[in-house]
């Protein structure tokens, strides 16, 4: 025990994964979320868990310590977490992409992350849905998993309270004095010796009042469509992003659920190039009726990578944000790192690459 209180902001997937790593090493940890747990990003997710980030070692590297959490879950926190393994299909159809790809494969496999290109007819073979578009080859990591969030959420929630930890739902914070240590709530002031923000897409504004100015993105809407049921056979397919165009798409029981950047303001031009792209790259789901499956908003930082540091107290503050569609892979790892920040333990990780930097602000 050290005897010292802990307050973490935000009941998301991060915040949670960070009061359950916390309370674990005896921390007294409190957290704090303003509407339901899970209710932000954390609602919306894929259910996808992978370790490849193209481009983004350091993410990479996160989410590979991350999927061995996962799989570690029946002993810890202790669930039996659905892990279905699909693996990762990424599609080139230009060369400079398959060039990008070799640049980066040297940082990947340091990162521990299992991919490797493939040809155009293995690709094909892995997902038979791909049509004759013009393909180079394409980049396969088998691990890639479809999970369940929401069982995440829960279980992280569930151990954290064993673990002594106090979760307050209905308890949004307007404002945070780092230097006093003390968070200002609608039921009156909380005093704490570290404050940790895992606010998600609405972190901005909470670490400015601590002098933090992390560039995050304003949140943005993020939705995933979802067919309907696909005739009977389809085969399994793994999670496959066509690289040019962004366009995502995995099978969720019969129907696919897909993905495509973001929507912007004309909702219905953008849901009519993702049925245009869906057609070109999938010619037997042309016609397909597509229908909202879930929105959610996304916090982004401008290189993607997660932001996570330390301004050591006391009172100490620390931030776990920016995760930019990638926090559900990430989030065992980041519970870990903000724990042994903390406790000014030996993260095993070059957290230096995580923390803001003049050199991040994009
Ligand atoms: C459509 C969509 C699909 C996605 N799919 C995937 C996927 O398949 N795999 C993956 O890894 N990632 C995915 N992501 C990204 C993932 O959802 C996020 O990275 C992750 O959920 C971030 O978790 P978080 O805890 O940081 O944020 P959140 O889940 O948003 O949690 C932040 C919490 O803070 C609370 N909060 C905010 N302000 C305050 C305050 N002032 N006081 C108290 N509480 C506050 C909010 O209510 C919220 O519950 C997806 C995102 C979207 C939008």
């Amino acid at each position: 025990m050290t005897g010292k209180r802990v307050v973490v902001i935000g009941g998301g997937v991060i915040g949670l994964s960070i009061a359950f790593h916390l309370a674990e090493a005896g921390v007294d940890t409190t957290l704090l979320e303003r509407g339901v747990l899970g209710s932000g990003a954390s609602r919306a997710t894929a259910d996808v868990v992978r370790s490849y980030f193209a481009g983004n070692p350091v993410s990479s590297a996160l989410a590979v310590r991350s999927l061995d959490a996962y799989h570690a879950f029946p002993h810890r926190p202790g669930i039996d977490l659905p892990l279905r393994q699909v693996g990762y299909l990424v599609l080139f159809t230009e060369p400079e992409q398959v060039s990008a790809f070799e640049a980066d494969l040297p940082d990947q496999r340091a990162a521990g992350v299992d991919v490797g290109l493939i040809s155009a007819e293995e690709a094909r073979e892995r997902n038979p849905l791909i049509g004759d578009l013009p393909l180079l080859g394409a980049a396969y990591s088998p691990q890639a998993y479809i999970s369940d969030t929401t069982a995440i959420v829960s279980a992280y929630a569930r151990a954290a309270e064993q673990a002594g930890a106090r979760l307050r739902t209905g308890c949004p914070v307007a404002s945070i004095d780092t230097r006093a240590g003390r968070l200002t709530t609608p039921d009156g002031e909380i005093s704490a010796d570290a404050i940790i923000c895992a606010a998600g897409a609405w972190s901005g504004s909470l670490v400015r009042c601590a002098g933090v100015d992390l560039p995050l993105t304003e949140p943005i809407e993020q939705e995933l469509l979802t067919t309907d049921p696909l005739p009977r056979g389809t085969p399994d397919i793994p999670v496959t992003l066509h690289a040019a165009s962004g366009l995502l798409v995995r099978l969720r029981g019969d129907r696919l659920l897909i993905g495509m950047g973001y929507p912007g303001p004309d909702r219905e031009a953008w849901r009519r190039e993702v049925a245009v792209r869906l057609a070109a790259t999938y010619p037997s789901l042309a016609g397909v009726a597509l229908h909202t499956a879930v929105t959610g908003l996304r916090d982004a930082s401008p290189d993607k990578t997660a932001f996570i540091g330390h301004h050591p107290g006391p009172p100490a503050f620390l931030y776990a944000t920016g995760f930019s569609g990638h926090g559900l892979c990430n989030a065992p790892a980041a519970g870990e790192l903000v724990r042994d920040l903390y406790l000014d333990q030996d993260p095993g990780f070059d957290v230096t690459a995580l923390a803001m930097s003049p050199q991040r602000t994009g």
